[in-house]
């Protein structure tokens, strides 16, 4: 069995939008870079496979149908702008539907035990792709498209999806807020300083979803030691929930110095997050995880972070794990976790 399955493929670099557009093309070959060198210096034993492209009749699952007519219309004219920061070009809707495609292969080939792990290498992203609408980079939610599949037609009716992407997944959290079968928990720049403007901590969702929406908001600067622990405390509402598998949203951007985050993580609080969700998936669903790519855009560090993250989900563990134990978060943080705490009291333990 594969200890990571990457799905890859040239094609992802035909979406573009603008040459200065920080969601660049490049950022696939500093991620595959980093999956190059793991293999020349480790023995791991790691695939990299070609994507498919998703059926239309899954996507609808997931977005309204005039959503999906509305992108392949605008690709089709030769691109356009579908919101201020987003814009498509010939390729975009045939690219997205392969990046949807691969997301829901990468959890297919862990759901299938021909992978113990998984990673979609992807763009367009997906996490803030509405059922109805595009923005942030997004035109398709593709880990939504990969709970969805898991849950329709493998019978899953756990679906933990852990979104680390520096923004809130808005897309991912409302296409599952009304539901329980798909816990959304993520960590994020605060609503009131970064896009997209939403996930405050009382979202906690609607109906039958609600506490099925953990949203932990963090101020600009947040470090590596207050990241961590706000990630440790989110996973321990994940293994509460004791989901079958885990789908990753991984994003690259709360990064110190990324272009467009606020946060000033150092790189190795990457390798901390992939050994801390590996290890979650471990001791929870048989280990079984998939990651899609979502955002990171500081080129001159993502081989760099990438293989850090990589490394750590491969059950790496790095020494800043340790500083945990002996550093508390800072007040903020402490503060954001215990408003946490008091909209999910009725529905986790803390
Ligand atoms: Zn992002």
């Amino acid at each position: 069995m594969y200890d990571i399955a990457f799905i890859y493929s040239e094609i992802f670099k035909k979406h573009a939008m603008d040459r200065a557009h920080p969601e660049s093309p490049q950022r696939l070959d500093e991620f595959m870079n980093a999956v190059a060198e793991i293999q020349k210096e480790k023995s791991y034993n790691l695939t990299t496979l070609m994507p498919e492209i998703i059926d239309e009749e899954l996507l609808l699952s997931v977005h309204v149908h005039d959503h999906l007519e509305k992108i392949r219309a605008i690709s089709k004219a030769g691109g356009g702008m579908i919101s201020v920061d987003t814009t498509l070009n010939e390729h975009t809707f045939f690219i997205a539907k392969y990046a949807a495609g691969a997301t829901k292969q990468a959890a297919q080939l862990v759901d299938e035990n021909q992978a113990k792990r998984s990673f979609a290498v992807v763009r367009p992203p997906g996490h803030h792709a509405e059922s109805t609408s595009a923005g942030g980079f997004c035109y398709f939610n593709n880990v939504a498209v990969a709970a969805e599949w898991l849950i329709q037609y493998k019978g899953y009716n756990k679906v933990a999806i852990v979104d680390i992407d520096q923004h809130f997944g808005n897309g991912t959290s409302h296409i599952f807020y009304h539901r329980k079968d798909v816990l959304y928990v993520s960590i994020h720049g605060h609503p009131k300083y970064t896009y997209p403007g939403s996930g405050f901590p009382n979202e906690t969702g609607v109906v039958e979803g609600k506490g099925y929406n953990v949203n932990v908001a963090l101020l600009p600067g947040t470090d590596s030691i207050d990241w961590l622990h706000a990630l440790k405390f989110s996973l321990n509402i994940v293994k509460q929930y004791q989901p079958e598998i885990i789908l990753v949203s991984v994003g690259f951007d709360a990064l110190g110095g990324d272009p467009v985050g606020i946060f000033n993580l150092e790189p190795n609080a990457f390798t901390a997050a992939g050994y801390l969700l590996n290890e979650v998936a471990k001791e929870n669903c048989d280990g079984k995880i998939s990651c899609t790519l979502e955002g990171g855009y500081k080129i001159d560090q993502l081989k760099e972070v990438s293989k850090k993250f990589i490394l750590g989900l491969l059950g790496n563990e790095p020494a800043i794990l340790k500083k945990l134990t002996t550093t508390k978060p800072s007040n903020h943080t402490v503060s954001m976790l215990k408003q946490v705490k008091k909209f999910h009291n009725e529905f986790w333990k803390f």
